[in-house]
């Protein structure tokens, strides 16, 4: 920490076409000698040069790097800076057919062929590469994405390594998993994946189909596919055999080709509820597997006993976590009336500390919204909030010049029909709600066409039980929130989505199982 000055401090103009007010003095504007004397936290950037990126990266397909058929590439921009990172090769409808073929071919010839022990032994060796990679992930990861590298360095990386470790353990005791059956793999698995875990996405959803004995070919989304790319060197490291690994970058429609080519068989999809109808659509009528991890807009909901300054950290941590770019982040906080506006002045008080800027900054919380579409929705979702009467909160702080920033948001006075308490934001926006009883707590809870999350804040365990009965949510935190484990299945009800990813369960996603 340093920059001990003691000027009066400036409050900065909101940009993105949102106006701050500003109603707390920073807790940073510490006190000295009566006078308010500001500080910030130096400068601590990451350095980059772990990275190399390369100029340009093709597809890969059958173990190799190959070029789009059409020789069609796109570029991939750092959403903190508005340059460009890297020019990537755009898949066809053609090329996902090869990299299907190459998948089947690896299916065939040595996958499926292999035993669980064998399997394993390669699933260990991409977890620990992921692991001793893992720096040149993250950085890596915060300049395609824009989430901060605090984030990707201690999130999303080990994570995603975690889920490598844990589904490595389960590929020869399949048996065990699964008494009394025989679980057969599914075969060619096409998995298409968003932009806002990137390389966690890409685990969730390929470790679990290896373990099991399926190939893959995977789509990463348009705006982050280095991480996987990446990935497709450590697949190269690890020796894995050709075509177990698919990776093929290109738009939206080629994600629809890969998922309706006749030679897959199973199809895992997260996304937009919008793009997941489509996929649903595209797989009817065929025999494909199919699971879908859909949008959210989770109820925190804190009742009168609940610790509140630990309340206000898993407030924080459900809505601002990754930008509010989380398909399960507790957009919606319903607060009991009673401890409504402690509750507030608290998260007030706790916004203004957050620092919005440089992902590759180790000090940043909150680091570039992922593109410029998805800035122009939070911004036009933010507007609507303030048009339909919400009361808008934005704490004062410098926003960087470049990139893709937006202000962590706090709305007031949300009634249930606002296009904020409805629609998923999908950006660091919250919206406060309040309840007397735990009735009302529950209808509000489920009064949302989603069903991914929820969070629960009370000192009794008793009250935590009879709420999770009643909420229709896949996944209830109690008491935290945004926790993720391999161990532990997640997933939605209603258009959340369906299917479950994680644990015993995931595996189960990806075996057909026999009687013996
Ligand atoms: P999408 O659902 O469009 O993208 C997710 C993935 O699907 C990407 O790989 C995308 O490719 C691909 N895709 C797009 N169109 C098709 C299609 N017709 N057939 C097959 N695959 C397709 O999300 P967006 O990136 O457009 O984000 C839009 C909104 O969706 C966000 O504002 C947010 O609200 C929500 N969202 C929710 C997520 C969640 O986990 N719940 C994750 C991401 C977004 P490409 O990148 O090339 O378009």
């Amino acid at each position: 920490m340093t920059a001990m000055a003691t000027k009066t401090p400036t409050v900065p103009a909101a940009t993105n076409g949102a106006v701050s007010r500003v109603e707390h003095a920073p807790a940073r504007w510490g006190l000295g000698d009566g006078a308010a004397i500001p500080w910030d936290y130096a400068p601590a950037p990451e350095s980059r040069e772990i990275v190399t990126i390369k100029e340009q990266y093709g597809l890969f397909i059958g173990g190799k790097d190959v070029a789009a058929s059409d020789g069609q590439t796109f570029a991939t921009v750092n959403p903190a800076t508005e340059e460009p990172l890297a020019q990537v090769a755009r898949g066809t409808a053609a090329d996902m057919d090869k990299a299907v073929r190459a998948a089947r071919s690896a299916f065939r010839r040595t996958w499926s062929r292999l035993s669980g022990k064998e399997r394993a032994k390669y699933l260990f060796r991409i977890a620990r590469l992921l692991q001793e990679r893992s720096r040149e992930f993250a950085v890596l990861e915060s300049m395609d994405s824009g989430k901060p590298i605090k984030e990707s360095r201690d999130v999303d990386v080990p994570l995603a390594a975690a889920h490598f470790w844990y589904y490595a353990g389960w590929a020869d005791k399949l048996d065990y998993a699964f008494p009394g059956r025989v679980a057969r793999p599914l075969g060619v698995a096409a998995q298409v994946i968003p932009w806002n875990f990137p390389l966690l996405m890409l685990a969730w959803k390929i470790a679990p189909a290896l373990a099991a004995g399926n190939t893959v070919v995977l789509k990463p989304a348009s705006t982050t596919p280095l991480s996987a790319l990446l990935f497709a060197d450590v697949c190269r490291q690890a020796d894995l055999p050709p075509g177990v690994v698919n990776i093929v970058p290109g738009p939206g429609e080629v994600g629809m080709a890969l998922i309706s080519n006749p030679g897959v068989d199973k199809v895992a999809f997260t996304g937009s509820t919008e793009i997941g109808r489509k996929i649903f659509q595209g797989v009817a009528g065929s025999d494909k597997a199919l699971t879908l991890e859909l949008g959210g807009k989770a109820a925190n909901i804190v009742f009168d006993d609940a610790p509140l300054d630990q309340a206000v950290e898993g407030i924080v941590n459900g809505i601002y976590f990754n930008q509010g770019e989380v398909c399960c982040a507790g957009s919606r906080l319903l607060a009991q009336e009673s401890i409504v506006e402690p509750l507030i002045e608290k998260l007030k008080d706790r916004l203004s500390t957050i620092r919005v800027g440089d992902p590759l900054d180790k000090n940043t919380d909150v680091g570039a919204i992922n593109s410029r579409s998805q800035l122009e929705k939070i911004t036009e979702l933010v507007a609507a909030g303030r048009a339909e009467g919400a009361e808008m909160y934005q704490p004062a702080c410098d926003l960087p010049d470049r990139g893709y920033f937006f202000r962590p948001t706090l709305f007031t006075n949300v009634a249930q029909s606002h296009r904020i308490a409805r629609e998923e934001i999908f950006g660091p926006v919250l919206s406060v709600l309040t309840f007397r009883t735990p009735e009302e707590a529950v209808e509000k809870a489920n009064n949302t066409p989603y069903g991914l999350s929820a969070g629960i804040w009370t000192d009794k365990g008793s009250r935590i039980l009879h709420m999770v009965r009643r909420m229709k949510a896949g996944v209830v935190w109690a008491n935290t929130f945004n926790r993720f484990d391999p161990t532990s299945p997640f997933g939605g009800y209603k258009e959340s989505g369906f299917g479950r990813e994680g644990g015993m369960h995931g595996l189960h996603a990806y075996v057909r199982l026999e009687d013996r």
